[in-house]
């Protein structure tokens, strides 16, 4: 609202000391007024064009701050008195509390109903205490009370602190947004109801309302409280019902575990007992087969030349000692016979012949050494020579193809038996090699699976290429009804040359030459 001192909206007049409209009193400088702030002489101007208000208005250039401000509250306390009615606000004491159990409360008391009342006994202006306040009234049904107006000055905590020491009910009409400086204005803020200006300062009533208020929620709070104790022990008993069914699935599970452990610790004594009892009895089989192997040397050594020469014929089922085993080597008069291709024969017939079906694809230096000077007696002095001997005839046995040295002094057999080796000889000696000369073995002659594998282990630098060899074996039974170089030449799709087809399938026995001038297959 403004507060510019040549506006003024309500004069005092001198005759009455009473506030008046500018229409109430004669217009301009005999208007009969003076500004309520400063007590100056002011004009009254009805402003019939109506471009503005009717107002007062001091003297041309006159500078006065109070003025207007002073002139609203004079005339608001001149109506309330004039009128002996006032619109009190309603005033309900309330409190806000939360429960235990997170309930919200509340409850509300009216100490004061809304709306115009009766005033008697109304004191403007006069000092109480250490106050001075506006208006004292006595309203009806609500005895003394303080009435401040305020249109930009409010009550302050000091003000508000001495009511409050009073005890006296206190309320405060706000004019700062009554927007028309007129009677008519002011009546509707000051005597309609609702009034939305007017608010409650202070009531001494409302303490103790509010006191009332948490007493009667008293019984209320503490069945809350105790609901909530009760839920609270309840929540405990379920954690304390839970925790211990906890405990009792651990415990559960702890002995699952040890029964677990327990019963794998048996499995697996049970399991050690039987590797233990298992390696016993290799053990001894192997110990019973040493024995026996060297009781049969032993026999073998005694015996004389000629007999040990039937004995080579009979184990390799042959009449004569094959001649294509023979090596011209070092040291071949030290094993005691005369004929040097008896202990040659012996010792392929021994470490050679038809040792893949058993499995044994390897024959170590050392071990041929020994195991010839169980069959042969060599002096003494002799035993370099022999073992030369033996050396070089694993050489020669190695360079003919039956034989693969390998490292560590030792060779890997690659051919199956005597009679495969005799194929593989006939073949690398014939200028011109014939592959239609080569026939199916008789199928009850056929290598085990044992004899392919060691065969073709043997003969392979590394066991992918071994496992290709034995794959092609593996498939060999459904290829009988097709003549052998048919079959060469289709494995040689799948790897290598016809040649080296034919090569693993003589080394390893499923192929052999048929006698010279028989036909070998007929088409
Ligand atoms: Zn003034």
């Amino acid at each position: 609202m403004h507060v510019l001192g040549d506006s003024i909206p309500f004069a005092l007049s001198e005759a009455d000391k009473r506030v008046y409209e500018p229409r109430a009193v004669p217009l301009g400088k005999n208007c009969g007024c003076v500004c309520p702030g400063c007590r100056q002489p002011v004009i009254a101007k009805h402003c019939m064009s109506g471009k503005r208000a009717p107002h007062f208005a001091h003297a041309a250039g006159y500078d006065c701050a109070s003025g207007f401000e002073t002139a609203l509250h004079l005339a608001a306390k001149q109506l309330i008195e004039t009128r002996g009615v006032l619109a009190f606000p309603e005033l309900i004491a309330s409190i806000k509390v939360w429960d235990d159990m997170g309930h919200v409360h509340e409850p509300a008391l009216q100490l004061v109903t809304g709306g115009l009342r009766r005033l008697c006994n109304v004191v403007l202006e006069k000092s109480l205490g250490q106050i001075r306040p506006d208006l004292r009234v006595d309203a009806d049904g609500l005895g003394t009370v303080l009435v401040e107006v305020a249109v930009t000055h409010f009550v302050d905590d000091r003000k508000l602190k001495q009511i409050r020491h009073m005890g006296i009910p206190a309320l405060e009409i706000d004019l700062s947004m009554c927007r028309d400086a007129t009677f008519a204005a002011l009546e509707v803020a000051l005597f309609d109801k609702p009034s939305g200006t007017t608010k409650w300062l202070y009531h001494p009533g409302l303490a103790e309302a509010e006191c009332r208020l948490r007493e009667s929620l008293r019984d209320v709070l503490s069945a809350a409280t105790e609901s909530a104790e009760a839920r609270a022990r309840s929540r405990a008993e379920i954690d304390a019902a839970e925790r211990i069914e906890e405990a009792a699935r651990q415990a559960e599970r702890e002995v699952r575990r040890r029964t677990e452990e327990a019963r794998q610790a048996d499995t697996e004594a049970a399991r050690l007992k039987e590797v233990a009892e298992r390696k016993r009895i290799t053990d001894e089989a192997q110990r019973i087969q040493r024995y026996e192997d060297l009781k049969k040397a032993a026999v073998f050594k005694a015996r004389p030349e000629e007999r040990k020469r039937q004995a080579v014929l009979s184990r390799l089922g042959r009449s004569q000692l094959p001649a294509f085993l023979a090596a011209k080597v070092r040291g071949a008069m030290s094993f005691g016979v005369e004929e040097t291709l008896l202990w040659q024969v012996t010792l392929f017939g021994g470490l050679v012949h038809q040792q893949p079906a058993k499995g044994n694809g390897w024959i170590g230096r050392n071990y041929a050494r020994a195991w010839m000077r169980y069959r042969f007696p060599v002096p003494q002095a002799l035993h370099k020579d022999a073992n030369d001997a033996i050396d070089d005839y694993l050489m020669a046995l190695a360079v003919n193809g039956a034989l693969i040295a390998c490292r560590n002094n030792s060779y890997a057999i690659t051919v199956a038996d005597l009679t495969c080796f005799e194929t593989l000889i006939a073949i690398r000696n014939s200028r011109n090699f014939d592959p239609g000369r080569l026939q199916w073995t008789p199928k009850e002659e056929w290598p085990t699976e044992q004899q392919a594998w060691t065969v073709a282990e043997g003969m392979s630098p590394n066991l992918s290429a071994a496992g290709r060899w034995f794959k092609l074996a593996s498939e060999m039974h459904r290829n009988i009804g097709f003549p052998p170089i048919v079959i060469c030449e289709w494995g040689s799709q799948v790897g290598g040359t016809k040649e080296s087809v034919a090569n693993y399938l003589v080394r390893a026995g499923y192929l052999r030459l048929a006698p010279n001038g028989a036909a070998a297959v007929t088409r």
